[in-house]
This record gives C-alpha cells, sequence and structure tokens, in this order.
C-alpha cells in the first residue's frame, strides 16, 4: 500500500461551514492544517468554535497537525507569510449569504474579491500547487436554461453572485497568465452538520423539533439542489492530485433537484407528520432554481456524489438531535 505524501494546507475560512469540514478531513487524513479566519459574527461564533474543535481534534487522532490563526483576508501581508509555508490553498472564507449581500455591497466587494486577489499574488509569487477556491452557484444568475452547465451565460442577481463571478475570473486568469493552478468549485446550497443556522434546512429542521410548522418564503416551488456536505469534501479532496480542471470552474451539485416544499415536507415527515406547512413572502434577491449539471465533475475530477436528499437530511437530523442542545438555541436566534 502507497503511503499518503504529508502536505501543508492552508484553509481560509477553517472555522466556517464547508471550511470546518475540509479542515477537520485535511487534519484526519495526516496532512498539516493551518486554517486562516476572522471569525466574522455573521453567525454565532459557538458554531466556529465546534468547527475549530473538530479540526484539532482530528489531529490529536491522527499524525496531523492543526493550527489556527486569528486574521483576516484582506491583510496581504499575513497573507503572504502564511502562503510562503503551503503547498496548498483551499479559499472558503467570504462573506456568505445573498440577502445581506443587498444592504452591504461593498464589504463583499472587499472581502470577496480583494481578499481573493490577496491570496492569489501570494500563491503566484511563492509557486503553490494548487489554488482551490469555493464559488457559488449564485454566478449564474436568472436561468436561460437548466439544468446550468458551466457555459451557461454568468449575470448574477445580487452583490454576493457578482463578488463570487468577480474573484473566481480572477482565478482563471491566474491560472491563464501566471501558469498558476487554480480551480474555482461552484457549490450549489451545501448543508450537513455544522452548518449555518440561519439557512432552510437548519430552520425546518429545528421548528419540525419544537412542533412548528416550516415556513416557506413563496410559493415553494423554488427549486434547489440541496449538496450534502461530505460530497462536496469529497470533490475538494481529489484536486489534492487531480490536475485536470485547473484554470477552470467546477459545477458541484447534487443527485437530486428539488422544490422547496418538497424539501420542507420531506423534513416534516420525517420529523412530526402533523404539522403544516406556513407560506411567506418571497425575496427578491433569492434565485427562483438553481440546479447543476455535474458532467463537467464528473468528467475532470470523477465526482460522483454518494448522498440523496432524504439520505442527507436523515443523517442532519441524526446529527440534529445528538446535538440539539448547543445548535438549536443558535438556529433559533438567526
Ligand atoms: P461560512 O460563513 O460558514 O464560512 C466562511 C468563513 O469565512 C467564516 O468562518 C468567516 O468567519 C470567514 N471569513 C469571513 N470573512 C473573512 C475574512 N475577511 N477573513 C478571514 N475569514 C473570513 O460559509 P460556508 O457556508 O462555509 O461557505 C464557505 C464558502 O463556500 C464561501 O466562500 C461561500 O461563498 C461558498 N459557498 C457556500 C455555499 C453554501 O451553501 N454554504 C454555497 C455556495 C458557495
Amino acid at each position: 500500500m502507497g503511503t499518503i505524501q504529508i502536505m501543508q494546507i492552508l484553509v481560509t475560512g477553517g472555522a466556517g461551514f464547508i471550511g470546518g469540514h475540509l479542515a477537520q478531513r485535511f487534519a484526519a487524513d495526516g496532512h498539516d492544517v493551518v486554517v486562516l479566519d476572522n471569525r466574522d459574527p455573521f453567525y454565532d461564533l459557538d458554531i466556529k468554535q465546534h468547527n475549530v474543535d473538530a479540526g484539532q481534534e482530528a489531529a490529536r487522532n491522527s499524525d496531523g497537525s492543526y493550527e489556527f490563526i486569528e486574521g483576516d483576508v484582506r491583510d496581504a501581508e499575513l497573507v503572504t507569510d502564511l502562503v510562503a509555508d503551503a503547498d496548498y490553498v483551499y479559499h472558503q472564507a467570504a462573506q456568505a449569504g445573498v440577502r445581506p449581500s443587498v444592504k452591504n455591497p461593498r464589504k463583499y466587494d472587499e472581502v470577496n474579491v480583494n481578499g481573493t486577489l490577496n491570496l492569489l499574488d501570494a500563491c503566484r509569487d511563492e509557486g503553490i500547487e494548487r489554488f482551490v477556491m469555493a464559488s457559488s452557484s449564485s454566478v449564474y444568475g436568472k436561468p436561460q436554461y437548466l439544468p446550468y452547465d458551466e457555459q451557461h451565460p454568468t449575470t448574477p442577481v445580487s452583490p454576493y453572485g457578482a463578488s463570487k463571478l468577480a474573484a473566481e475570473r480572477y482565478a482563471c486568469a491566474y491560472s491563464e497568465v501566471y501558469d498558476l493552478s487554480t480551480v474555482a468549485l461552484r457549490y450549489f446550497t451545501v448543508y450537513g452538520p455544522r452548518m449555518r443556522p440561519n439557512m432552510a434546512i437548519s430552520n425546518f429542521v429545528s421548528r419540525c423539533h419544537n412542533g412548528e410548522p416550516p415556513v416557506i418564503y413563496g410559493d415553494g416551488t423554488q427549486t434547489r439542489d440541496f449538496t450534502y456536505i461530505e460530497d462536496v469534501i469529497d470533490a475538494n479532496m481529489t484536486l489534492l492530485h487531480e490536475d485536470a480542471a485547473d484554470g477552470k470552474a467546477v459545477n458541484i451539485g447534487s443527485t437530486d433537484n428539488i422544490e422547496i416544499k418538497t424539501l420542507a415536507t420531506e423534513i416534516r415527515d420525517q420529523i412530526d407528520p402533523d404539522l403544516d406547512l406556513v407560506y411567506e413572502e418571497r425575496h427578491d434577491a433569492d434565485a427562483e432554481h438553481t440546479h447543476a449539471a455535474t458532467d463537467r465533475a464528473e468528467e475532470l475530477l470523477g465526482y460522483d456524489p454518494d448522498h440523496t436528499i432524504r439520505e442527507g437530511v436523515a443523517k442532519f437530523i441524526d446529527w440534529y438531535r445528538d446535538n440539539r442542545d448547543w445548535y438549536e438555541p443558535l438556529v433559533r436566534q438567526s
């Protein structure tokens, strides 16, 4: 059996949901992980502490190591210092959230675009192996056809989507002009343990556990590709050794696309089938439909997501029940 080559991996946003799982997996696999995160108070910091704890524990139980650096991707000097020691950079840090970006677009530009440029400059100068960044289905905007493939026009309808598109375009341009290996993974609504508390699935699960009907914004016919966190992490892991996606943006979605009201019904039925569904006014910045074509991910990364929505939701509900004491209050207050 071959031995795993130990890598130094910088995970930005590693106290967040996706970055937290990534750092945990890298540490569990025996790599040396450095997390850079400013613990942005976008949602409750207790969850971020659980993410950091999970990474530290993974490192204790493996030959890996885990270091947490509290700092900002907008700090070019700090970023340069950290990238100098890294073989790979997995850039997950971002000002996330479509709706809040409408209130404060400039902050999204500063963090998501300029922060990414700081990292790209450092990666180019230090000659790292690969820069992998989290992009988003929000780059597509209103669908001209579905499912979105990567050739679909990119016309984001929120400042958040515009900032993610600018960031990934820079990453692809750096690959072209500086021969830096970069990949942008366009995530489609990721969910799972320790997910951001202000997202539909955590809200539905929490309300159903408390005998309250799930609240749907709009008529519930909006569709999403809910992507289970483990499938997202697997796609990222592939990029430790696979260079076929260099310079490209790649969709990372799920196996089944569902309507929000079907999701709410599925969760309600698994927890408390007697509950009704409640409908409230839809927010304009929310996408009507997102649906990923994942052919490129399959072809270039061998992407083959393991979780149907039913399986992923069941896993999340199990986790929720085991962690209800600390997680539920955070969902309730979000
Ligand atoms: P998250 O908010 O849980 O994690 C982001 C992390 O980045 C947070 O811990 C935050 O403290 C950190 N951060 C924010 N600003 C920072 C700064 N200036 N410097 C350093 N750290 C900073 O979000 P997430 O759901 O884990 O998303 C991770 C990435 O995936 C983001 O880039 C997001 O845009 C992208 N994404 C997520 C989803 C999803 O469904 N969760 C979908 C599409 C794209």
